[in-house]
């Protein structure tokens, strides 16, 4: 993804540049095949002021964008206004007080190094150019989230303009039905976020990661292990399997077993990894690493490199599952043997959630997350790879608890995202808020999203 250059513009369909400026706002390479009337790229808050304004007397529909990072293209539909919030992104810092307020186009990897500074540090997500803006909606699975909570529990305020125009700050004091809404209904949200206060957290003293990568026939034998390991895997530690046709190391097909780990010193991270080492398939794999001392920002600049490098074209979907391993083997030797080809790849999340949240609009989640992700480069793939996510998805529909809007992909599978209550206050907000339906909401749920595929 591009950092935007210059002062945000406007674009009208028709003109000189348009269509590149429109696929400009996306990490995903692929052309949905769908255009706005206008895009606007917001400088500031009186921008997003006018091009509301603006959307209203004209009776356009809303759709928003910050980092562009919606594998689905989620901003990306036909007619009404697109606008752009990625030149919003300051960032400032009250180091004593452990806030900061940002602007929703900040990426990730920006926070994070202006937070280093301070010694401090807040769970943004593990691929760099990911911005806030979308992230902190749908919840936020970032570095440290098993222990710190999703980022979004790390929301203390937000900025917000509303469709009648309005900007108000809403917070667990404030607006508490805007503020339990915007964490965690993603894409659904109902209102332009402007800037969020973060809550900060204390900086890791290590971080680090150790890896082991084993070749494809022993695919069952790698999950059924980390199925068993899972419930005890340290909260430090965010254990992961990703099944590649080519795995890093034996540029194979295999599975990498990454278990990158933040910790107060190296000695903690050492011992919660003790479960590796202790395993007793490790004479099985290919290649051990040992401890490797790192950062979060390096860390994410590989993931981005070797697994979601920039203008591919990209399908997606996921599930939650809380499944029997042995339920969940067929689907997962059904990925390794259908997927594209690298850097496609499959990610087994060690999740198992506390037993308790805050209240707020997340609300479906299980114990193991699995996606996939399938990756080409050349658009006339597009109609050969696409539908492959959802196919692998669908075939393990019957062990899911329902999907993650991180890696949505509702436009051509809807499924169930977050409890059934949350969803219909949600409904109920938005007609309150945006009684004229000024804002798209979630793809596939009232309006038909066209993709190329
Ligand atoms: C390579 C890659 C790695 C990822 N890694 C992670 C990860 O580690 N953890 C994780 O949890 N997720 C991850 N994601 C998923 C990502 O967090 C979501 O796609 C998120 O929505 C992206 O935010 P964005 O602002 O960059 O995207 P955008 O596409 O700009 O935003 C997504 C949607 O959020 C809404 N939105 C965005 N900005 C605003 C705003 N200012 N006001 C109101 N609504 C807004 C819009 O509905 C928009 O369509 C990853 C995605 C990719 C592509």
């Amino acid at each position: 993804m591009k950092r935007p250059r210059g002062t945000g513009r406007i674009w009208t369909k028709g003109r000189p540049g348009f269509d590149d400026a429109v696929l400009a706002t996306s990490f995903n390479g692929r052309d949905p095949g769908v255009r706005p009337q206008i895009l606007v790229e917001a400088n500031n808050t009186s921008d997003v002021h006018s091009a509301l304004s603006h959307a209203r007397e004209e009776g356009l529909k809303v759709s928003i964008c910050s980092g562009g990072h919606s594998w689905s293209q989620n901003h990306l539909r036909e007619g009404g206004l697109l606008l752009s919030m990625s030149r919003i992104n300051k960032i400032e810092i009250d180091a004593d007080a452990r806030i900061a307020k940002v602007g929703p186009g900040c990426w990730g990897i920006d926070l994070d190094r202006a937070l280093r500074k301070h010694g401090l540090f807040f769970p943004v997500a593990h691929a760099p150019d990911v911005a806030l803006g979308g992230f902190l909606l749908q919840g936020g699975f970032g570095w440290a989230s098993r222990e710190l909570g999703l980022a979004t529990e790390s929301v203390i305020g937000l900025d917000l303009v509303l469709a009648d125009g309005r900007t108000i700050h809403a917070s667990e004091t404030e607006n508490e039905d805007i503020f339990w809404a915007a964490r965690g209904s993603g894409p659904g949200f109902f209102a332009v976020v402007v800037r969020y206060h973060l809550k900060l957290h204390k900086r890791y003293k290590f971080v680090g990661m150790k890896m082991q990568v084993f070749r494809r026939e022993y695919l069952e034998d790698v999950y059924r292990w980390a199925d068993d390991v899972g419930p005890d895997v340290p909260r430090s530690v965010e254990f992961q399997l990703v099944t590649t046709p080519k795995a890093m190391l034996i540029g194979k097909p295999g599975i990498e077993v990454l278990a990158p780990v933040l910790a107060h010193s190296r000695k903690e991270a050492l011992e919660a990894l003790r479960f590796l080492k202790e395993s007793p398939i490790c004479h099985k794999a290919s290649f051990t690493t040992p401890l490797i001392p790192s950062s979060t920002s390096f860390m994410s600049s590989v993931v981005n490199f070797t697994h979601f490098p920039a203008d591919m074209h990209w399908c997606t979907d996921n599930i939650w599952t809380d499944a029997l391993i042995d339920d969940l083997l067929p689907g997962l030797n059904h990925i390794a043997d259908t997927m594209p080809p690298a850097p496609s790849h499959s990610l087994w999340l060690n999740w198992y959630p506390p037993k308790r949240r805050p209240n707020m609009a997340f609300s479906l989640e299980a114990t193991r997350y699995l996606a996939v992700y399938g990756e080409w480069k050349k658009p006339e793939d597009d109609a050969r790879y696409f539908p492959w996510a959802t196919d692998c998805m669908a075939r393990m529909q019957e062990h899911s608890r329902g999907i993650q809007l991180a890696d949505e992909n509702l436009g051509n599978r809807p499924d169930r995202f977050m409890a059934d209550e949350n969803l219909k206050k949600i409904d109920a907000l938005r007609k309150v808020y945006d009684p004229n339906v000024l804002f798209h909401d979630w793809m596939g749920r009232h309006d038909k999203h066209t993709s190329a595929g």
